[in-house]
């Protein structure tokens, strides 16, 4: 099959062709149709995430046709998501609490385990999950980690009215039609001067878009920060009202710059959003084709990873990119 490797961080992927995988006991083989391309996977390439896999195929938001092994969840010719959570021990506090994401045992999908930038991977069919008909195999994609952690993020958010979106790209931009649907108000926060994804965000219901390190428009209630950059913790603190929640929603982050605690007290909280469990995969893919969520995709093919991944990084994309194989 042909995969891009990443052989060690800080290098660009390298296009080889390898033996199909062999599926495991409660793996299946998958045929990959689709793999979004993740923020988490450029950390994962740049180094920024400890101890990766190597050689490793990155990519976590499969969407495939199951091809061999497996048979108690999924038959030959179904078509599965393969997420970024790939395997749990399913006896720890945390797993036995519906905390699986919390996981100290976790393996993730394009990380410790082979993932989906090529033709075949294998998966643990007990974390694969069913995608709703709705969805071309490209446009699912993005569901599978921008969609399930930006809907984690949103719940964990709490039930805030003026909402605001820190960084609008492949997350926000999902989570953006969730929350509209919810009856709340949107408002997005982009790099200075970024009009493709402050044009986005309009057409997608926020009510204003706008410089991330500027003034907001109006107290917020709650705000999800989508970008890696540490600085936004104070920028969003600034503009949430008292009792407001901040999410951080990347794997990965800048250091957070010191802050007065003015900005924290009055019951302000900031928390992270640590991956995903099945449970919110349920959920959230339930609800995507009745909100209905629409996803803005960029295709690459297989071959042109890199240069997906250096758009990514760039902030170029319109919505999500997409390798398809
Ligand atoms: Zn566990
Ligand atoms: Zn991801």
């Amino acid at each position: 099959m042909r995969a891009m490797v990443l052989d060690e961080p800080g290098r660009p992927l390298r296009a080889a062709e390898l033996a199909d995988p062999e599926p495991g006991p409660s793996q299946v083989l998958v045929r990959v149709d689709a793999c979004g391309v993740c923020r988490t996977d450029l950390h994962v390439v740049d180094g920024e995430l400890a101890d990766p896999k190597l050689p490793l195929i990155v990519g976590h938001q499969i969407v495939g046709t199951v091809e061999g092994g497996g048979g108690s969840r999924f038959e030959l010719g179904e078509r599965v998501g393969v997420p970024w959570l790939g395997w749990t021990c399913g006896v720890c506090r945390y797993c036995r609490s519906g905390r699986e994401n919390l996981c100290d045992e976790a393996r993730f999908t394009g990380y410790q385990l082979d993932g989906g930038y090529a033709e075949r991977t294998v998966a643990d069919e007990r974390f694969c999950i069913a995608l709703p008909l709705e969805y071309p195999d490209v446009q699912a994609a993005p569901l599978l980690c921008a969609g399930l952690i930006g809907y984690r993020s949103l719940r964990l958010a709490g039930d805030a009215e003026r909402l605001g979106l820190y960084g609008f790209g492949a997350s926000a931009h999902i989570v953006a039609q969730v929350a509209r649907a919810e009856g709340r108000r949107v408002f997005a926060f982009t790099r200075k001067g970024d009009d493709a994804a402050q044009q986005l965000a309009l057409e997608l219901g926020a009510e204003w878009a706008g410089d991330a390190l500027g003034p907001a428009p109006e107290e917020l209630d709650a705000a999800i920060v989508f970008a890696p950059s540490g600085e936004l913790v104070p920028a969003g603190l600034r503009a949430i009202a008292k009792g407001g929640t901040l999410v951080c929603a990347g794997i990965h982050m800048s250091d957070i710059p010191s802050f007065p605690y003015e900005l924290l007290w009055g019951e302000r909280v900031v928390r992270s959003v640590a991956n995903l469990t099945r449970r919110d995969g349920e959920e959230f893919l339930a609800l995507a084709p009745r909100v209905p969520v629409r996803t803005e995709v960029e295709p690459f093919p297989l071959e042109r990873a890199n240069e997906a991944l250096e758009r990514v990084r760039d902030g170029e994309v319109r919505g999500a990119a997409v390798l398809v194989p």
